[in-house]
């Protein structure tokens, strides 16, 4: 997901208020490839590469719970960059309401020291998951990456900001640095509000929206940007036009009628 900023750095709140107000983008999902089984690096555990594969490939796994009955998140911060209690809650929130999982879904929340470079490719993010990941699946739960990063994007550019990444089956990376950059001032939406539509928001990739591994029951993709939405009001639509500054807004934006059915005909609530 990602944000377009001001050509001219935001240095007056007119501006600010301007670009929260006009555009909130969403970018597209990772670029990561699939792991290769024969990487030396990863010879002492096979079942890493059951969570090395495509973004969305695993939505029916975790949709339903034919084979995965708890869902365990392993979520991991760069100190300093620790996310809301709000927004882990909403995330919870939000995979109850939408997945089968009657064992029940568990946050083991840690830090890790901060690596302090100024951006990351994803390649580097899924490097520092290879290094410090502890937690793949089992034969009856699935396991979930969800990484808070310091420093921001390789691919924000003068236009837009990157705010994450959904990049294989169960991992997302959230530029948290960024997000705080552009949310709790007075003209902006609050931080909780900023992390959980952008942690929804990837993980409705790894749920394989849009036409991302969750078959479309409706043709509802947005034909100019894949695997996003064409309902503007929706989670998964890839830019939400406001009339209205964001610091006004006040709720995370939901999944749309379509988006559901897709989930629903792939195993889930
Ligand atoms: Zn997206
Ligand atoms: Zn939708």
């Amino acid at each position: 997901m990602a944000i377009p900023r001001n050509n001219n750095k935001m240095h007056s709140p007119i501006s600010k208020l301007k670009l929260l107000s006009i555009f909130f983008v969403f970018l597209f999902v990772g670029s990561c490839t699939k792991d290769d089984p024969s990487d030396p690096n990863d010879t002492n555990n096979i079942n890493v590469f059951n969570n090395r594969q495509g973004t969305g490939s695993s939505a029916n796994d975790i949709l339903s719970d034919d084979t995965f009955k708890s869902m365990v998140i392993e979520l991991v911060y760069v100190e300093g960059y620790e996310p809301t209690q709000t927004a882990i809650n909403n995330f919870v929130s939000f995979l109850t309401n939408r997945i089968y999982k009657p064992s029940g879904i568990t946050v083991l929340k840690r830090a890790i020291a901060k690596l302090g470079q100024e951006t990351y490719s994803i390649e580097d993010i899924a490097e520092i998951e290879r290094e410090e990941r502890e937690i793949y699946n089992t034969n009856s739960k699935i396991a979930i990456w969800a990484y808070f990063t310091d420093g921001k994007s390789d691919k924000d550019t003068a236009e837009n900001v990157v705010l994450g990444t959904a990049y294989w089956n169960t991992s997302f990376v959230i530029y948290e640095e960024t997000i705080r950059d552009l949310s709790n001032s007075s003209l902006e939406p609050s931080r909780s509000l900023l992390e959980s539509t952008v942690i929804n928001h990837e993980f409705g990739h790894i749920l394989g929206l849009t036409n991302l591994g969750t078959p479309m029951q409706t043709e509802h993709e947005d034909t100019e940007h894949e695997h996003h939405c064409n309902v503007e009001s929706c989670l998964m639509y890839w830019a939400t036009e406001s009339k209205v500054s964001l610091g006004n807004m006040n709720t995370v934006p939901q999944l749309d009628a379509q988006c559901l059915a897709d989930l629903q005909a792939n195993g889930g609530k």
